[in-house]
């Protein structure tokens, strides 16, 4: 009997946090999966190192996700070394938090250029080229609900990742590609530690009823699930992986 061939992922944001352990989960679970990263190329080729040390298949791949031309070598790339792809994650984000009197120009920009045109980008290109049967899964955030001060502009770059993620879901009908997205609620990284004094870290921690922060292992748990068999149903819904945050 010949066996199926590997699944292809591309994990964008891939080089730390929540895109570092989702790669490495969907890695374990049996996907050929390409680490995407804008500057930590280190950690990135580690990741792809160590995957490939226990047994899997896995490369390391730059590409600003704001920029449309490196999105799409990215995904050259990836057809070039494994024939096509069929999982994409969108997980490279950024965050940065002001009252919306006080945010600058710059840093709306720069919210809107990575985590809406970045998303946008990737989609678009997935839209394209995944395989028939794949899977999408992008990373919105659980701000989206609880909407409080000083998130305004990022909480409206994740309602925007929502909005994409039902359309295009209804937009692939007769592909078999399922689009769903997981909204984490404060989970271990540098995106949410940066920055915060312990006292705030921990009365975030405890505002979930399962008082402790997520792990990023917890987010790609829920990730891998809807890109595996089990979540072959799902389609279109936003999953909020949060302890019960919200
Ligand atoms: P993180 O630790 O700051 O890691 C961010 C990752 O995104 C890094 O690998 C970084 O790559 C990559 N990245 C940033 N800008 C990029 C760009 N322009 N192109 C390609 N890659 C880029 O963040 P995280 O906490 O793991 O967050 C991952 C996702 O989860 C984000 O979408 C975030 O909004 C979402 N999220 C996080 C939390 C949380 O509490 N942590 C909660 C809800 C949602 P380099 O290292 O190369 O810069």
């Amino acid at each position: 009997m010949t066996q199926a061939p590997c699944k292809v992922a591309i994990v964008t944001g891939a080089s730390r946090g929540i895109g570092a352990a989702i790669a490495a989960r969907l890695a374990r679970d049996g996907f050929t999966v390409v680490i995407n990263y804008a500057g930590s190329a280190a950690p990135a080729e580690a990741l792809a190192r160590k995957i490939g040390d226990q047994g899997g298949r896995a490369i390391a791949a730059r590409a600003d996700v704001s920029d449309p031309q490196a999105v799409r070598g990215m995904f050259d790339a990836a057809e070039a070394a494994f024939g096509g792809v069929d999982v994409l994650v969108n997980n490279a984000g950024i965050m940065t938090l002001s009252p919306i009197a006080d945010t600058e120009d710059a840093v709306f920009d720069r919210q809107v250029a990575i985590n809406v045109k970045g998303t946008f980008n990737t989609l678009r290109e997935a839209a394209r080229r995944l395989r028939d049967g794949g899977r999408i899964i992008n990373l919105s955030s659980s701000v989206v609900g609880l909407l409080q001060p000083g998130y305004g502009v990022y909480a409206a770059t994740k309602a925007a990742v929502e909005a994409m993620t039902s359309v295009l879901a209804k937009e692939l009908r007769g592909r078999a590609i399922t689009v769903n997205a997981v909204a984490p609620g404060p989970t271990a990284t540098d995106l949410f530690l940066d920055g915060k004094s312990p006292e705030l870290v921990e009365r975030l921690a405890t505002m979930a009823p399962l008082e402790r922060l997520g792990q990023p292992d917890d987010i790609a748990a829920s990730v891998a699930f809807l890109a595996g068999p089990d979540g072959a149903w799902i389609n279109g819904q936003t999953l909020r992986a949060n302890g019960g945050i919200i």
